[in-house]
């Protein structure tokens, strides 16, 4: 296999947050990164050497990104297939389209995982309000239903907790493909990042632990307070997930943990994931310098935890009462500050994170989160 070499320039499909993290991460190391979505100056495209605006679904333009770069990858899953495969015509793409086909879409990521023998959360297909009304009563209320395709950050789903709210919670998703879940009443959450290389090699960042607020992500902590053979199951579940699928990149696997120490695997993001931000500042190899080393052919990186991390992650809400205060976050000396340079500070919409380094994963917490407090305090 040819190696893509520092000089070669990567294209990014998508232009968040984490295409900008592996930007950096890529220019740090010499590429050069060329971004491709609807939007223009975007946290990928302002890092980027290059940006260009066009929809997915222009093929033609997806044609001279695609000859443009050395090989292309992607940091969001919702990308068309048809947008993929004419990307692969040109170029070769990592990871492969067959792996966005399976976890773009929760239906067919969970039949996939089920039929592989996979833990996941018992689920039913649904298509009408009629099929809604049978599941209901197979896997009984609470349920949560939820769109099949193009749901994130709890967008396109809703809680059912009784019967009487099918009707509703069915017109409101309006979709005719859904999914519902059991509702699992776990004790924590938490996800496995993991990279697997061209050959076929694997490393992994060990059980990150994760509490949401609102359905969004709000505190990740690593190493995870999980007992010892729990972690190692998930670890080792998450690697078989990596093989089964035949990643190139990374990926993480997001379970719910149960009150008996099961794990559920919830979903699957095909991408560096942001539980695992805060490997970019507590590992030797970031989860975006990992991507990199994977899709180029590069032998993969130490994951090594170096200290203890906790990561809080930086709503567009903090911004209610003005721009939030940026000194008294950095009085703190082991807190990082990340922002991804988007204009418009939007509820519930991912600005930023911090990143706190302790002696040990509670003091972590706390100092991630004693710095997000002090930037409202006025
Ligand atoms: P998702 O977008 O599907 O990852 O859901 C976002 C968050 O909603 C999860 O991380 C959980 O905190 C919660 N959630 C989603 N599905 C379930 C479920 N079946 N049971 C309990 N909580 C859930």
């Amino acid at each position: 296999m040819t190696q893509v070499l520092p000089g070669a320039t990567i294209g990014v499909l998508g232009s968040g947050q984490l295409g900008r993290m592996f930007a950096i991460a890529a220019r740090r190391m010499g590429y050069r990164v060329h971004t491709f979505s609807p939007d223009d100056d975007t946290p990928t495209g302002q890092v980027a050497d290059w940006e260009t605006t066009a929809s997915y679904d222009d093929l033609d333009a997806i044609r001279k990104f695609a000859q443009s770069v050395n090989v292309v990858t992607f940091e969001f899953e919702n990308i068309p297939t048809p947008t993929v495969e004419r990307a692969a015509e040109y170029v070769a793409v990592r990871p492969g389209g067959h792996v966005l086909y399976h976890t773009q879409h929760r239906l067919r990521e969970k039949t996939f995982l089920s039929g592989a023998g996979f833990p996941v959360v018992p689920y039913r297909a649904v298509h009408s309000l009629e099929e809604l009304n049978a599941a209901l009563v197979e896997l009984g209320a609470p349920a949560v239903l939820k769109t099949a395709g193009f749901g994130y950050d709890g967008k396109g789903q809703a809680k059912i907790h009784s019967p009487a709210e099918a009707a509703t919670a069915w017109t409101a998703l309006g979709t005719n493909e859904a999914v519902l879940e059991a509702f699992v009443d776990f004790q924590s959450e938490a996800s496995v990042v993991a990279a697997r290389s061209v050959e076929g090699h694997l490393a992994d960042y060990g059980v990150i632990g994760n509490s949401h607020r609102n359905h969004i992500l709000d505190v990740s902590v690593a190493p995870a307070d999980l007992p010892v053979e729990v972690g190692r199951e998930a670890v080792r579940i998450a690697r078989a997930v990596l093989e089964a699928l035949d990643v190139v990149g990374v990926l993480c696997v997001e379970f719910f943990v149960t009150r008996d120490g099961q794990l559920l695997i919830n979903e699957l993001a095909p991408r560096p994931h942001n539980s695992g931000h805060l490997t970019f500042d507590a590992n030797v190899t970031s989860q975006f310098e990992q991507q990199l080393r994977a899709i180029c052919g590069l032998p993969l990186g130490s994951t090594e935890l170096l200290r203890p991390a906790a990561m809080a992650n930086l709503l567009g809400d903090l911004w209610t009462a003005g721009e939030p205060n940026w000194s008294a976050a950095c009085s703190h000396p082991d807190v990082k500050l990340h922002l991804y340079g988007k204009e418009q500070a939007r509820p519930g919409r991912k600005m930023g994170h911090l990143t706190a380094l302790a002696t040990d994963p509670h003091l972590a917490v706390e100092a991630a989160l004693s710095a997000r407090r002090a930037l409202t305090e006025r």
